[in-house]
């Protein structure tokens, strides 16, 4: 909690007291967020051990306290607009569930979701409200952003964002970049980090954590087929394209959001980019392969996610062979079980 305080402190400034700041943090990093080892070499840092399964209950968590903080003395409803490729609607129905003066509206694509991830997001009722979306993440986000941009909505209704555009969502995110590096035992070697990235808010996350102090060696943006930032690494050129879907569905993301902010950390500089990321690409096939391997080789069951991370990050330990790294296990595989099992060949339990 400590760590975790220092961290968002410069960022709440005057405008939430210590005491009150330091109780939010509790609140929101109130689970375990274990390194585990698997070689000599390679670490996963489990994300998944919060409420809804997801590293997204982090910045979920935090934000929900955020705007409870400053809307308690508020007459009209707040209103939270969130689009959601899975998970983000999940962690944020979960930490907004039951919060007096706020409805949740989530909007998500048919049919895109895994069935535990659309239990999760259909099934609380209450101030929860799910939207279901033909079309794919793009199209849901496209839509939040047009009811955004939309004055006379906003002027009838109190419109907020749960989506990493929203700062108090996005934030937050460091914290788990330092506890990975509390726990990392090789202090002497920064860790190379390897995320899974879709819209790109959990990686940008990292780099501010970077930015201000924390040692990483190096980045990399683990993508699936999508891979809208890879190519702009390679290229120069950014071309946001219409989201395929694929396995590892929370990141089926042609335009990331976040990129801009990535862009405004280096000020533009795509050299400078190149020298704190490098980009990934895994296709379905090869991250069911890696599922499998992760299984028989380690015992360590990886959701597709996870697997999209680790394999990444070997890739980079291949051609860089003195490095060392961590990835982000993002979700917990029983959100994506029928995958999972059919990968490792088993059943796995659901917590
Ligand atoms: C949201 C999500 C991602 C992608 O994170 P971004 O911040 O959008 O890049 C990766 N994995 C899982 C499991 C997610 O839910």
């Amino acid at each position: 909690e400590e760590i975790a305080f220092r961290v968002i402190r410069p960022y709440a400034g005057e405008s939430i007291p210590d005491n009150v700041l330091f109780e939010m943090v509790k609140e929101t990093i109130n689970f375990p967020i274990p390194l585990v080892q698997l070689s000599e070499e390679i670490f996963s840092l489990e994300l998944f051990h919060g409420p809804t399964l997801a590293f997204k209950d982090v910045g979920a968590r935090f934000m929900s306290r955020c705007l409870g903080y400053f809307s308690k003395d508020r007459k009209e409803k707040v209103i939270v607009l969130v689009a959601t490729s899975g998970d983000t609607g999940g962690a944020v129905a979960d930490g907004f569930y039951n919060v007096p003066g706020v409805e949740v509206v989530i909007l998500f694509p048919s049919g895109k979701v895994s069935d535990i991830q659309e239990k999760q997001l259909t099934t609380l009722g209450k101030n929860i409200h799910a939207l279901e979306v033909k079309g794919n993440f793009d199209d849901c986000q496209a839509l939040v952003k047009q009811a955004f941009a939309d004055r006379e909505l906003n002027s009838d209704y109190f419109l907020t964002s749960a989506n990493s555009i929203n700062v108090a969502r996005w934030l937050p995110q460091q914290f788990y970049y330092f506890f990975a590096y509390k726990q990392w035992k090789y202090k002497d070697q920064p860790p190379v980090i390897s995320v899974p990235s879709g819209n790109f808010g959990n990686i940008c996350a990292g780099i501010l954590a970077q930015a201000s102090g924390l040692p990483v060696k190096h980045f990399i943006a683990a993508c699936n087929v999508n891979d809208v930032v890879p190519r702009f690494l390679d290229s120069g050129k950014y071309e946001p394209k219409k989201a395929i879907a694929t396995l590892s569905n929370a990141m089926d993301v042609g335009n990331p959001s976040n990129f801009v902010r990535i862009m405004e950390i280096v000020e533009e500089e795509i050299g400078e980019l190149k020298e704190k990321v490098s980009g990934y690409s895994i296709t379905d096939q090869e991250t069911v392969a890696t599922m499998k391997f992760l299984k028989e080789r380690y015992r360590y069951v990886a959701d597709p996610h996870g697997a999209v991370g680790y394999l990444s990050l070997s890739r980079y330990l291949n051609e860089h062979r003195k490095e060392k790294g961590i990835f982000l296990e993002t979700a917990h595989p029983v959100k994506f079980l029928k995958e999972v099992e059919a990968a490792v060949g088993g059943q796995i339990e659901i917590p």
